[in-house]
């Protein structure tokens, strides 16, 4: 397995930590708004990850966690409680607002056929966790209190930015408008917050420090480091984490614990609409129950991301959508009419297994699914293949995929137009009539029209050419 590693900005050779496992930590989502699609497509990159890990036979430990307290609207500790927001102006409680939200995330995630992590872990429930790491980085001379909060001083490491590659000018520099005038470097960061901006606080727990409630970044520290250890194999997020998100927890965790704390960072690229990436600030997000409304499947938006590269950015459009979408479906008819003539060969043949072996190259190299993709059309349209070889192969790639192609089914509804269906209809007659020209005449005709006619024990039937 080679992987792109954000931290040596190389593709890298994969050596897991313990051989044959992997431990994998995912940043989750902050439940207090629905997943849009850009959201989305990093959790779907993420399982993808997962699945070929596991194709390859490696045994994954995925964690992920669920953020429903401390993410302000600002990454450098500025602007409001995201809970808090959203409660108010729904007048809804935090702790509603997180369940509903981490249901229709759910939702989503089972809708695209996710795998539901190992560990799916909340941050109020790791609070003592999160207490018990800042007490570890305050004995280590990390930490100071200014103003009621406690905060991580980054000139206590000799590495900061490490991930993000920041320079001196970076360090610095107050990258917000505003500044938190209790920090001794613009880039420290909150650890513990007993003095919210935001009278309130309807999130608060008793600590060493006051009544008050954790900064962000601690979270994923303190929780990964719970189920996974001290030093695990991956992290992964989307790009927008690396300056401030990763690189604080980066900072946090190999202070505690004085060593290297992740081998591999995998980042996934954004999601954009028109030229900007598509974000829940901006205005313009698209959420997957709106597709699903305008008659679009989940599995359509697996599709089309899978058509492009997890590092490159993926522009959003309904046009692009459509093709997905037409081309998901057309696999699952060709899928279905191969059920309809066989059964997956238990022992597929050497043509068949060298697609296979593409595939799996293709995917352990960096995860290259579109090329991936198109070795999978290539076998699908391969008459040299048999149908029993050809879905023995195609469940197999699945397994990756997760396009849930073994449930493939003839799709009841007619294909074509009546008119299409009576010279269907004719061609059989001509044929029993063994008035070939004719038939021939007809299969003609029909390709013209878009469809190839396909002889089934049961009958001619007509398939959409894709
Ligand atoms: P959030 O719920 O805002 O913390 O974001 C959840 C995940 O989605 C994080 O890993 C983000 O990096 C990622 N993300 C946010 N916006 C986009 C986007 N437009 N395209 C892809 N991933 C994104
Ligand atoms: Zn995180």
């Amino acid at each position: 397995m080679k992987l792109y590693n954000t931290m040596s900005r190389r593709i890298e050779d994969f050596i897991p930590i313990v051989p044959g496992h992997v431990s994998m930590y995912c940043c989750g989502p902050t439940v207090y708004n629905y997943a849009h699609i850009g959201n989305l497509r990093t959790y779907i990159f993420e399982d993808i990850l997962k699945r070929t890990f596991e194709n390859a036979g490696y045994k994954v430990k995925h964690v992920m966690n669920i953020t429903d307290v401390g993410h302000l609207t600002g990454d450098g500790d500025d602007g409001e409680d995201k809970m808090e927001k959203s409660a108010r102006e729904t007048g809804k409680s935090v702790w509603d607002i997180a369940e509903f939200y981490t249901k229709a995330f759910f939702r989503d995630e089972e809708a695209l056929h996710i795998i539901r992590p190992d560990i799916v872990c909340k941050a109020t429930d790791h609070i003592q966790d999160m207490i018990n790491l800042i007490k570890r980085l305050e004995e280590g001379g990390h930490t100071y209190t200014a103003g009621g909060n406690v905060y991580f001083s980054i000139d206590s490491i000799p590495d900061y930015g490490k991930l993000a590659r920041l320079s001196i000018d970076d360090l610095k520099s107050g990258a917000r408008i505003e500044i938190d005038s209790n920090k001794k470097n613009p880039k420290d960061f909150v650890l513990w917050f007993t003095n919210s901006k935001f009278a309130g606080q309807a999130m608060t727990w008793d600590s060493p420090w006051g009544r008050g409630y954790p900064g962000w970044h601690i979270e994923c520290s303190a929780m990964s480091m719970k189920y996974l250890g001290e030093h695990f194999d991956i992290h992964c997020g989307g790009i927008d984490a690396i300056p401030v998100h990763h690189t604080n927890e980066i900072a946090q965790s190999e202070a505690a614990t004085g060593k290297t704390w992740v081998n591999y960072w995998c980042h996934g690229e954004f999601l954009l609409m028109g030229n900007a990436k598509m974000s829940k600030s901006s205005g313009g997000f698209v959420t997957l129950p709106v597709l699903e409304e305008k008659g679009y499947n989940a599995l359509d938006y697996r599709y089309f991301c899978l058509s492009g590269h997890y590092r490159s950015q993926l522009r959003f459009s309904y046009e692009a959508l459509d093709s997905a979408k037409a081309a998901r479906q057309g696999l699952m008819d060709r899928v279905a009419a191969f059920k309809s003539e066989a059964e997956p060969s238990e022992n597929p043949g050497a043509v068949a297994e060298g697609y296979m072996k593409d595939f799996n190259e293709a995917m352990e190299n960096d995860l290259g699914a579109p090329q991936a993709l198109s070795i999978l059309w290539k076998l699908v349209k391969d008459s040299s293949v048999s149908e029993a070889d050809k879905l023995a192969v195609l469940y197999h790639m699945d397994r990756i995929l997760g396009l849930g192609l073994p449930e493939a089914e003839k799709k009841t509804e007619t294909v074509g137009t009546e008119e299409d269906l009576k010279l269907l209809k004719e061609r059989a007659e001509a044929k029993k009539n063994k008035d070939y020209k004719r038939a021939d005449e007809i299969r003609d005709e029909l390709k013209k029209r878009g469809f190839n006619v396909k002889d089934t024990p049961s009958g001619a039937i007509l398939e959409r050419i894709v």
